[in-house]
C-alpha cells in the first residue's frame, strides 16, 4: 500500500518492520465528554485503514489508549485538567466520568461499525510503565526535575520539530499569547512528564512516584502504552492532524530518547471535520454527537458513508445539507444492492470478480482513497457482472467499508415482502392479471386493471426493484 507519511511528507510504500505483520497505534479519546463527530471522523478513517491493511493480508495488531488522566485544556502543560473539569461539571468523581464516557465512546463506535482495537489501555492502569520510562529518561540525561515536576529536556535532541510544518516561534508551548509561561522549564519547548507540584490542589487521581505523589503528563501515556504492547519498533501511528504538535512531536522525542533508535516509521494524520464556523471541538461546548444525528433521524452509517466520500487528508465541512445528500445517495445505493440481491443466484464469476476488485484495491492502495473506493462500488453495480458476482463483491468490499449494504438491502426486501403480504387477495389477483397482461403486451388491459385497482383504493407501480403495491 502507498501511504502518505506525515513524517517525510511523501507518499511511500508501507513496509512493516516484520514481514506480514503490522503494528498500529492510535491515540484514543480523552474521556471527559462525548466524542463529537469530528473525533469520530478520525476514528472512522483509521478503522478503514486498519481493515484495509487486514484485507491486504497483513496480520495487524492495533493498540489504543484511553486518556483518563493528564490531558490539560491546552495540548501542552497549561490550562485545566480536562478530566477534573468534566467531573466538576457533572458533580461526579473522575473515575465515574471516565467510565461513563469510555462506554459512550465505544457505543458510538459500535453504531459506526468501528472495530474495537485489539488492545485498549486506560492510562490510569499503566502508571508503573510511565514511572519506569520517566526514570530511564532522567538517568539518560533527557529529563530533569524543576519546581517539583519532571520535564523532558528538548535541547538534548538533534531535532525536535520533526513534522517540520511548524515554526518554533508560532508553536513553542509557553509563549503563545494568553498562555502562562512555566518558569521551571529550561527551554520553551520542554514538556512535563510527571506533575508533582500540581497547581490543581483538588486533583483526584494521584500516585506515588520516586519524585513524590503526582500524576503523568498526557504525551508519555501514548509512548509507554505503545512500546509496552507493540515493542520497540512501531510501524504505524495514527491520530487527528491537531495531534501532530505538540502531542506526536513529544511522543517521538521521549520514545526515541528512551530507545536510542528510530521508533515509528509511518505517521497517518486525519484532517479535521469543520463546521461553517470553524473546527469542531469539545471545548467549544456545543458539538455534534452520533446520538444527536440519530435523534434527527439519521442512520449513523450515513455519517460513515459521508466521511468515506472524501479523502482523509482534506478537511471536511459538515452541514446538514451535505449529510442529507449523503443520506439520499446511501439509500439509493442500498436500493440498487437490493435489486441485485433479488436476482442473485449461483456462483460468482471469478474472472469478473477479480477484474472489479482490482479497481477497489487500486483506490485504497493509493493512500486510502475512500471516495474512489466508493466509485468502485458504483462501478460494480453498473457493470455487466451477474447479480451473484455483484453481491459477492459488495460483501467483499464491506470487509473494509463496513457500510452494511447487503444487510440494508435484505431489510428493504423484507419490508417489501411484509408490505405485499398486507395486500388483500382481491387486489393481488388484479395485480397478477395486470402482470400477465403486460407480459402479453396488452397495455390497454393493463391500464384498465390499474384503474380498477385504483378505484379500490390501491396503487400499483413498476419500479427498477419490481412491482410496488401500496394503499392510496
Ligand atoms: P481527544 O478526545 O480530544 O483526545 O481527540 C480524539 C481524536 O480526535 C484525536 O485523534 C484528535 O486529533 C481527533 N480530533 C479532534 N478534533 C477533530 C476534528 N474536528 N476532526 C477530526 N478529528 C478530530
Ligand atoms: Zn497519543
Amino acid at each position: 500500500m502507498q501511504i502518505y507519511n506525515s513524517l517525510t511528507r511523501k507518499k511511500e510504500e508501507l513496509v512493516p518492520h516484520e514481514p506480514g505483520k503490522l503494528s498500529m497505534y492510535t491515540c484514543g479519546p480523552t474521556v471527559y465528554h462525548y466524542a463529537h463527530i469530528g473525533n469520530l471522523r478520525s476514528y472512522i478513517m483509521e478503522d478503514v485503514l486498519e481493515k484495509y491493511l487486514r484485507y491486504t493480508g497483513l496480520d495487524v495488531k492495533r493498540v489504543m489508549n484511553i486518556t483518563d488522566v493528564g490531558h490539560l485544556t491546552s495540548d501542552g502543560d497549561t490550562g485545566d485538567d480536562k478530566m477534573l473539569k468534566g467531573a466538576k461539571r457533572e458533580h461526579k468523581t473522575v473515575m465515574e466520568i471516565a467510565k461513563f464516557y469510555t462506554d459512550a465512546f465505544f457505543a458510538d463506535c459500535a453504531k459506526l461499525n468501528i472495530k474495537t482495537p485489539d488492545v485498549v489501555a486506560p492510562a490510569t492502569q499503566c502508571i508503573d510503565d510511565f514511572i519506569k520510562v520517566i526514570s530511564a529518561l532522567i538517568e539518560k540525561g533527557y529529563a530533569y526535575e524543576a519546581g517539583g515536576n519532571i520535564y523532558f529536556d528538548t535541547s538534548k535532541l538533534k531535532e525536535y520539530y520533526v513534522f517540520g510544518d511548524f515554526s518554533e516561534e508560532d508553536l513553542a508551548v509557553g509563549v503563545r499569547e494568553g498562555v502562562e509561561e512555566d518558569g521551571n522549564k529550561r527551554n520553551k519547548a520542554d514538556f512535563v512528564l510527571w506533575f508533582t507540584k500540581s497547581k490543581f490542589d483538588d486533583q483526584e487521581l494521584k500516585w506515588d512516584s520516586p519524585w513524590g505523589v503526582g500524576y503523568p503528563g498526557w504525551h508519555i501515556e501514548c509512548s509507554c502504552i505503545s512500546m509496552k504492547n507493540l515493542g520497540e519498533y512501531l510501524d504505524l501511528h495514527c491520530g487527528g492532524i491537531d495531534n501532530q504538535f505538540p502531542h506526536h512531536t513529544n511522543e517521538i522525542a521521549q520514545s526515541e530518547a528512551y530507545l536510542g533508535h528510530k521508533w515509528c516509521s509511518y505517521w497517518f494524520h486525519v484532517h479535521h471535520l469543520n463546521t461553517n464556523s470553524g473546527k469542531m471541538s469539545k471545548s467549544k461546548g456545543e458539538f455534534l454527537t452520533v446520538s444527536l444525528l440519530e435523534s434527527k433521524g439519521y442512520d449513523p452509517l450515513v455519517y460513515r458513508f459521508f466521511c468515506l466520500q472524501s479523502h482523509y487528508r482534506k478537511s471536511l465541512v459538515f452541514t446538514y445539507e451535505n449529510l442529507d445528500n449523503a443520506k439520499r445517495a446511501f439509500e439509493k445505493l442500498a436500493a440498487s444492492v437490493a435489486a441485485a440481491k433479488k436476482t442473485a443466484s449461483g456462483e460468482p464469476d471469478a474472472a469478473k470478480f477479480a477484474e472489479l476488485k482490482a479497481g477497489f484495491d487500486a483506490a485504497l492502495g493509493n493512500d486510502l482513497n475512500t471516495s474512489l473506493a466508493i466509485t468502485a462500488l458504483y462501478d460494480v453495480l453498473k457493470s455487466d457482472a451477474d447479480s451473484a458476482t455483484k453481491i459477492a463483491l459488495i460483501n467483499d468490499f464491506d470487509k473494509v467499508l463496513s457500510l452494511d449494504l447487503v444487510k440494508k438491502a435484505d431489510a428493504l426486501i423484507e419490508a417489501e415482502k411484509a408490505a405485499e403480504s398486507d395486500v388483500p387477495a382481491e387486489i393481488q389477483a388484479l395485480v397478477d392479471q395486470r402482470r400477465e397482461a403486460r407480459k402479453a403486451k396488452n397495455f390497454a388491459l393493463a391500464d384498465e386493471l390499474r384503474d380498477k385497482i385504483a378505484e379500490l383504493g390501491w396503487v400499483v407501480e413498476e419500479t427498477r426493484q419490481g412491482t410496488k403495491i401500496y394503499k392510496k
